[in-house]
């Protein structure tokens, strides 16, 4: 039986049971929808995801509660309602002959006992259920024709997938032909196998190092560039994986085939497209089926009964977790029979008959070393957990953040203790306590600091955080001075920490300004803080020093708000700066403004206001902005710049691929005349702009009537500040 999918989400649009959202709600689902595209994009397109998985997942189950409570969210180009991943243009497209679909998840025991209860009594009798490993890895479809392999494919969006035959022949252990003895030689037509492409945890290692390997040696070719030793261009670092499932699709999406090859990928195989093709009658006897000809099965599968038994797998799985050569996130439970699984049939998202059961994000013990104390730009003191390098999530961690002293008090970590470490939340990593069995008889709570770590200045307490004011902290001016270079301050590279750090040590630099009383052989002279191989320290020199001399004389018409960021106000990112900046006009109406003037300004609340009021009640700061205008650097918002807003009242969406523009940089221009840029198309969408590969958003745009641009047009919206006139 082939596997349709059925309408079912199209019931959840009966108008007269609809609540309407409040605002807050529909903005709020607006964001998760935009925040999710985009990590699908990082997760399915670039192979980089930001989020942790847990944290992605948290954020798709709020939205799809939300949907619950308001249907008229659940629209069908939401997220939810979609099978992640896109098809790239590096690859011709394979449209599915069958759907391939995702899995509903299960978050807890409570919502996988629940989803068996409603399985049990959809059936109408007891089930038996087929429980497997949910290997961590890529989709992959292999058609086979007359049991020779023909093409192999991505899942793409469910739909259409792409075509990636040429790498797939480079997975050693995919069969190119089918053992005769399954008799699948013998089917008259094509049969689509599928199953999870995965690289083997050593493999996966293996492959970070040689990219660390290739990094040292980039680095060390950069610097002898810098130094004036070579010729030559400098070469951009190469980016680790951040696990085997990002590893295994990477290598799998490469344009050339001998990468993949080099790559060392593995397969489990465990489904087919079409099962009526198969002469068996249950998951269990198909998965011997797919042995028989000639695919590697994942050996840990169990056929139970009941609630108890599934537990039990669950739980068997996840302790013998780390021993595994490669990387799960959970169990997946199947309705054994196929004609059970027939009659239950498919969501728009994945079948009915079956669930995977995700395990928590991955949690590692390790010794605490040390808790660093960190002075920040602002003079905040932060604890950072220093301890044994760790594998979590696939990457090697040796420090977290504690946060703050409150923080570092709840958790009561103290060095010697075997700590519990996670990923949750987003990428960064987090101490989430201490096992209390194993802390040391000796150990004791890390004593707040009384004085700066760096100056010796006494601290004081401020709120939740511990903070030096001193306008002598070396720590504090070294992250000041970065902080000025950076690229959304005043963007100045080529001074690394430890050339900043030597020029405060040799008294060169005092605050920022001092960047702009700077000469060509001061810098050049100033140390690198590494040795040449006769022993001399080396220097900056002077071509770096000349480069970098023209890039700080430039900086001086770097624009009013990235001075404004640059200068360190506390809370004042670099988007605050910019509205700031076009809403003051310049510095002296700003060191001026009062905290209501300051809220009125959108996005500003009392807590960024006050720290602006703040920072320019101090003379020092007042002083300092006084000397930045003697050295030349702009304090006043160009007008000229600041575009007529003739774009108001429209509201774009941009969906498909860009070729001018990356979409955040389109959204943005038009927001320079005043339009809203959004993420959904509705009906208050004025026009919709569609590059090549979009998909949904295009089609509801033509289901609602929403005139549909190209990018040329968009090109001559920026352009001009004018939407083009009605046909
Ligand atoms: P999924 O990975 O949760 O589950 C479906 C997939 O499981 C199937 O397509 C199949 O490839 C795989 N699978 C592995 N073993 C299997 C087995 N034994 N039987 C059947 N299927 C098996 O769903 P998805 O749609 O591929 O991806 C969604 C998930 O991807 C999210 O829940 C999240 O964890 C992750 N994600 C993360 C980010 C991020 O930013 N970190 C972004 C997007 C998606």
């Amino acid at each position: 039986m082939a596997q349709n999918q059925d309408s079912s989400v199209q019931g959840a649009f009966d108008l007269a049971a609809i609540t309407e959202p409040p605002q807050e709600v529909v903005e709020r689902a607006r964001e998760l929808r935009q925040t999710i595209e985009h990590a699908r994009e990082l997760y399915y397109q670039q192979d980089a995801p930001e989020l942790s998985d847990a944290a992605y997942d948290s954020l798709e189950r709020e939205l799809e509660n939300l949907e619950r409570e308001y249907p008229s969210l659940a629209t069908p180009d939401s997220p939810t309602q979609r099978v992640g991943g896109g098809v790239s243009q590096q690859f011709a497209p394979v449209q599915h002959a069958v759907r391939m679909y995702s899995l509903e998840d299960a978050m807890d025991l409570n919502e996988l006992d629940a989803w068996l209860e409603r399985t049990h009594a959809a059936v109408g009798h007891p089930v038996q259920y087929c429980c497997e490993l949910k290997i961590d890895g890529s989709s992959i479809a292999l058609t086979y024709d007359h049991g020779k392999l023909i093409r192999a494919a991505t899942r793409g969006d469910g739909a259409v997938g792409e075509d990636i035959t040429a790498n797939v022949l480079n997975v050693k252990d995919v069969p190119t032909e089918l053992s005769a003895a399954s008799g699948a030689g013998d089917f008259p037509n094509r049969i689509e196998i599928r199953g999870e492409c995965y690289m083997p945890k050593a493999s996966f290692n293996r492959l970070n190092a040689a990219i660390a390997a290739d990094n040292d040696e980039i680095i060390q070719h950069n610097a002898e560039i810098d130094a004036g030793n070579a010729t030559g261009r400098h070469m951009a670092l190469k980016k680790p994986f951040a696990n085997c499932r990002n590893a295994a699709a990477g290598s799998l999406r490469q344009k050339d085939p001998k990468i993949t090859a080099s790559r060392d990928l593995a397969t489990f195989i465990y489904a087919i497209a079409d099962q009526s093709m198969v002469p068996v009658a249950s998951q269990h006897e198909f998965l011997a089926w797919l042995k028989e000809a000639g695919f590697v099965v994942n050996p840990n599968i169990r056929v139970v009964n009941g609630e108890k038994a599934v537990h039990e797998f669950c739980a068997d799985a996840l302790a013998h977790r780390d021993g595994l050569g490669y990387d799960i996130d959970g169990v997946v439970v199947k309705v054994d029979d196929f004609a059970t699984q027939d009659s239950l049939g498919f969501t728009a998202k994945a079948p009915r008959w079956a669930i995977a059961f995700k395990y928590p994000p991955e949690e590692k013990t390790t010794i605490l070393r040390n808790i660093a104390v960190q002075v920040g730009r602002t003079g905040a003191l932060t604890p950072v957990a220093e301890f044994d390098p760790t594998t979590v999530d696939g990457s090697v961690i040796s420090r977290a953040t504690l946060h703050n002293f409150d923080e570092l008090a709840r958790k009561d970590v103290r060095i010697g203790d075997t700590i519990i470490i996670h990923k949750a939340g987003d990428v960064i990593p987090e101490v989430v306590g201490h096992v209390p069995e194993l802390r040391p008889k000796e150990s004791v709570p890390l004593q707040e600091p009384t004085t700066c770590p760096s100056c010796g200045s006494p601290v004081f307490r401020d709120g939740a955080f511990l903070r030096c004011d001193s306008a002598e902290c070396p720590a504090q001016l070294q992250e000041r001075l970065e902080h000025w270079v950076s690229r959304g301050a005043m963007d100045i590279d080529g001074l690394g920490t430890k050339v900043i750090e030597n020029m405060i040590a040799e008294g060169i630099l005092h605050d920022v300004v001092d960047f702009y009383h700077l000469d060509v052989e001061t810098l050049a002279n100033v140390s690198r803080g590494e040795l040449k191989k006769d022993g001399t320290p080396r220097t900056v020199g002077l071509t770096v020093a000349r480069k970098v001399m023209r890039q700080i004389e430039a900086s001086r018409q770097q624009p009013f708000a990235n001075v404004l960021f640059g200068i360190g106000i506390r809370n004042i990112g670099k988007t605050t700066a910019e509205a700031i900046a076009r809403a003051f006009g310049n510095i002296d109406a700003l060191m001026d403004a009062t905290v209501p003037q300051l809220c009125q300004v959108e996005g500003i609340g009392e807590i960024v206001g006050e720290s602006v009021v703040e920072f320019f009640e101090t003379q020092a700061n007042r002083d300092l902005v006084e000397r930045l205008r003697q050295a030349g650097l702009t304090l006043e918002e160009d007008m000229s710049e600041i575009k007529p807003q003739t774009l108001a009242g429209y509201t774009f969406v941009l969906t498909g691929t860009l070729e001018h523009y990356d979409r955040t940089q389109a959204e943005e221009l038009l927001r320079s005349w005043g339009a809203k840029a959004s993420g959904s198309v509705s009906k208050k969408t004025s026009f919709v702009v569609a590059g090549p590969g979009a998909g949904s958003k295009l089609v509801k745009a033509q289901t609602l009537g929403i005139p549909v641009l190209d990018e040329e047009a968009l090109v001559k919206i920026i352009e001009t500040g004018q939407v083009p006139a009605e046909d």
